[in-house]
């Protein structure tokens, strides 16, 4: 089956300059959406799609700009600024903005004059929240944060005998869902060495590298989507920061899970890449020799063939001693999506299996998605050993833990060979006391 088309031809360009640099997350092959609104001004937030350096404002361009019969009709939640109105359009219609978005865009285009009017600088923009994000749930898909993690507690036996056969997750929560900025160190129940636990400021904040999959399509309660349907119910793509408090975790997590250790914040990256975008960078869904092949409800053709994405994961820090003396941010760990046990697709099936009924907005997170080498360690607990091996920093300074003043920043991409590389954009924080 291929899932190209037209919108993802490598010689592909725009008449927005920046889009053309081979170096931007945003060449005319991605298109992402994302809220905004011109900073400053307090009007009606809209979508815009992102296009090199600049944001189509799609209020501004859906009246003057000729669009082929329908499309306004498309457009008209986008300019409304409700992308979950545009989501429940459906995949078709996704498709077809697409299609029509990138012949707006392209060279040559006759809608040009029109549009050019309709660009704003994204460094002239502020962001909002993409969509009404209605629930949160995160899975655990990474297989090697799992193991690693799971070494720090049982040495001999990492995995749960559960993990090769369901896709472990748990509900978040959605209203502390946020696009990073500051972020507000939490406090909670600790316990040391001694009997009781105290109440107090958590000395072990951690990040975590994931993926957020933004769920597009509805089903109704005791309808599960079979996994034959699950890619059609998937929207797009955006980076996560599951910022996770561990001590409060350690104390906190037995026996229902994440609770405070976790709610108080989460962080995602402003722009929505859609699947659509990301369909040149698919490639097969494999188990490793020996692994059970998963239950027949989480296994089809389609699955195996292109379940997994190719999409490379970043974490950087600078601190604020380093911000000071002018160094540049380090690198912490450099990943990728497809060392997920799971696809999307796999994990959205399961959701619904037992009836649950997802909604249009409804954020899956992947899980920290850590590779198998030491350089490929999603979280500080993973890369400090649980805090028992400090890493050096530019300027001489050590971390085990995220201290005030921190910057947590993640990025990502996707590369390969006969397609354009797109990127999801960044999402970044830093510690407040
Ligand atoms: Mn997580």
């Amino acid at each position: 089956m291929t899932l190209t088309d037209a919108t993802h031809a490598p010689r592909l360009k725009s008449w927005v300059s920046s889009a053309n640099s081979g170096s931007t997350d945003f060449p005319i092959q991605n298109l992402p959406y994302g809220r905004f609104r011109p900073a400053g001004t307090g009007e009606p937030w809209r979508i815009g799609v992102a296009i090199g350096d600049q944001v189509l404002d799609l209020k501004l361009a859906l009246a003057p700009c000729p669009w082929a019969p329908g499309l306004a009709e498309l457009l008209q939640p986008l300019a409304d600024g409700d992308l979950n109105a545009f989501m429940v359009q459906g995949r078709k219609a996704w498709k077809q903005v697409r299609a029509a978005l990138s012949a707006a865009l392209a060279e040559g285009s006759g809608q040009a004059p029109f549009l050019e009017r309709c660009l704003r600088p994204q460094a002239a923009c502020e962001m909002a929240l993409p969509c009404r994000i209605g629930d949160y749930t995160d899975f655990y898909a990474g297989i090697h944060h799992a193991t690693t993690i799971g070494k720090l507690f049982r040495p001999d036996n990492p995995l749960l005998p559960n993990y090769k056969w369901v896709p472990i997750g748990y509900h978040g929560r959605a209203s502390s869902i946020g696009l990073g900025g500051t972020v507000k160190r939490p406090s909670g129940q600790l316990k040391g060495a001694a009997d009781a636990p105290v109440f107090g400021p958590s000395q072990r904040l951690d990040y975590e590298l994931e993926v957020g999959a933004f769920v597009g399509r509805a089903n109704a309660q005791g309808e599960p989507v079979p996994l034959g349907d699950a890619e059609d119910a998937l929207f797009g793509l955006v980076l996560l920061n599951d910022w996770s408090a561990r001590d409060i975790q350690a104390w906190e997590y037995q026996p229902l899970g994440p609770f405070l250790a976790k709610s108080f914040a989460s962080s995602i990256s402003p722009w929505i890449v859609t699947m659509e975008a990301l369909a040149p960078f698919r490639h097969p869904f494999t188990r490793p020799d020996g692994d059970p092949q998963p239950l027949p409800y989480l296994d089809g053709d389609f699955n195996r063939a292109s379940g997994a994405i190719d999409m490379t994961l970043e974490v950087w820090l600078q601190t604020a001693a380093m911000r000071a003396a002018g160094h540049a941010p380090v690198r912490l760990s450099q990943s990728n999506l497809s060392d997920a046990y799971w696809t999307w697709a796999q994990m959205l099936t399961h959701h619904t299996s037992n009836g649950c009924n997802l909604q249009p907005g409804d954020l899956l997170g992947s899980g920290t998605l850590s590779g198998p080498s030491d350089d490929s360690r999603a979280s500080l607990m993973e890369l400090s050993a649980g805090g028992k091996q400090p890493l050096s920093l530019p300027g001489g300074e050590t971390r085990t833990f995220l201290q005030h003043g921190d910057t947590v920043t993640m990025r990502a991409w996707c590369f390969s060979t006969g397609a354009v590389r797109i990127g999801l954009g960044e999402v970044s924080g830093t510690i407040v006391g």
